[in-house]
């Protein structure tokens, strides 16, 4: 069906006759006592009164369906905040709830019911491509997932905390149900203790299924998130390039859309097009990681977000090299999608920029965990190296130099692979010495 028979039959679905049963039907679904909207009526006021307040209901619905319109107030919306523990002091501690008038739910329920035959046709195949298997997003990071939690799961898990938390609980309900209940759950932990995490995990059986490669490194790489969760799909192959697509038969030509080669691959995207090749030339790769480019794709991205060298611009290539990723993919997509030419020099500024912004994020938050910590010698503990430094150069700001010093000192540790490193400085100005935390 193509896309305007769809919006046709839509239509015609949506505009098509309402019935009094089909009303009833509706209000009927609704759960007797579910919380009321502003006019303060439960959806049990009007099942049990429908002689009286049926008439009043069908005009609402008539009106709403064949005049496309909504009589006003009655989308008019109680938000209710729901604590979800016992604290009670930021925002997040609570559940927002929207409370509506019955009289719009019902609209509502026949909207979903009049429009529910064309909700896949609705939705876009390459929505979906996107997702590699919803059994693999809902796997732990470290089994190679997104750690998305499972509802199911998760409820029950939820549930059991609730279960749990009645074996002391005073409250009158709360003594019905133990004694009609028993003991049962209270066999479910054996240290007195609930754990929701540990019981989600044993109600999932998540060990059962594994992703075979390790792709734990992937959420230690230095960038943000979304870049993060875009080396993840890279990884698995699964972002949506035509040749992927072809082999889900929702395209026909694997070939890619720039330099025409055989197979759009995300290997062909990051590594291999033409105007790839030209960033990649542009940014100047590291020499001790030029010879990993031939490497097997995955093996590839492990070694250069994971290496220390710096940029040109002395911005580390462990971040320059997976916003250089992102970046090529966002271009494909314009290109595509936009009809964007490919502009080297304009993607090459956009990459460091956008690596630099990060960069700078990142030494912002590490100068924050310096901390103070002593000021007479003391042995080192293990593995820790020191870093000394003494500013003085003429006539020049003693804290500036020492600003240079300790910069050349961090690059030579960061480039040496040191992890833990006390540095001290003897500028009047300054204030050591300190560790990086
Ligand atoms: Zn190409």
């Amino acid at each position: 069906m193509s896309w305007r028979n769809i919006a046709q039959a839509a239509f015609e679905a949506l505009s098509s006759p309402i019935f009094d049963l089909e009303v009833l039907g509706a209000l009927k679904s609704l759960k007797p006592r579910k919380a009321p909207g502003h006019d303060g009526l439960h959806p049990i006021f009007f099942q049990k009164y429908w002689n009286m307040a049926g008439p009043l209901i069908l005009s609402y619905a008539r009106i709403f369906f064949e005049g496309i319109h909504l009589p006003e107030g009655v989308n008019d919306t109680f938000l209710s905040l729901i604590p979800k523990c016992d604290a009670r002091e930021t925002i997040s501690q609570f559940r927002p709830k929207s409370l509506c008038n019955t009289a719009y739910k019902i609209i509502r329920t026949m909207l979903v019911g009049h429009l529910h035959p064309f909700l896949n046709d609705f939705i876009s195949p390459f929505q979906s491509s996107l997702i590699p298997g919803w059994h693999q997003i809902t796997l732990p990071k470290g089994e190679g997932g997104l750690d998305v939690p499972r509802a199911e799961g998760q409820n029950l898990a939820l549930l059991g905390g609730l279960a749990w938390g009645l074996r002391e609980d005073n409250r009158p309900w709360s003594k019905v149900l133990r004694k009609r209940r028993g003991q049962s759950y209270l066999e479910f932990s054996p240290n007195d203790h609930y754990s929701t995490i540990s019981s989600y995990t044993i109600i999932c059986g998540q060990n059962k299924t594994r992703i075979s490669k390790d792709l734990i490194w992937i959420w230690k790489v230095l960038a943000q998130p979304r870049i993060q969760t875009f080396l993840w799909l890279a990884s698995l192959h699964k972002p949506p390039t035509v040749e992927h697509l072809c082999s889900r038969g929702i395209s026909t030509s694997p070939k890619c859309f720039w330099c025409r080669a055989p197979e759009e691959s995300i290997l062909h995207i990051l590594r291999e097009c033409a105007s790839t090749t030209n960033l990649w030339s542009s940014l100047g790769i590291p020499p001790s990681k030029k010879g990993t480019f031939v490497l097997p794709f995955d093996e590839r991205l492990k070694l250069n977000c994971e290496a220390y060298e710096l940029h040109s611009l002395s911005i580390l290539w462990k971040i320059v090299f997976p916003y250089a990723l992102r970046s090529l993919w966002k271009q494909r997509n314009k290109r595509i999608f936009e009809g964007y030419q490919p502009n080297t020099t304009l993607l090459y500024r956009k990459c460091l920029e956008l690596s630099a912004e990060y960069f700078a994020s990142m030494k912002h938050a590490t100068t924050k965990s310096i901390t103070t910590i002593q000021d007479k010698w003391s042995p080192l503990p293990e593995h820790w190296i020191k870093l000394k430094t003494d500013g003085t150069l003429g006539s020049c700001d003693s804290l500036l130099v020492e600003g240079w010093a300790l910069r050349d000192g961090l690059i030579m540790a960061l480039n040496s692979g040191i992890q833990f490193l006390l540095m001290e400085l003897d500028a009047k100005d300054t204030h050591g010495p300190f560790r990086m935390a």
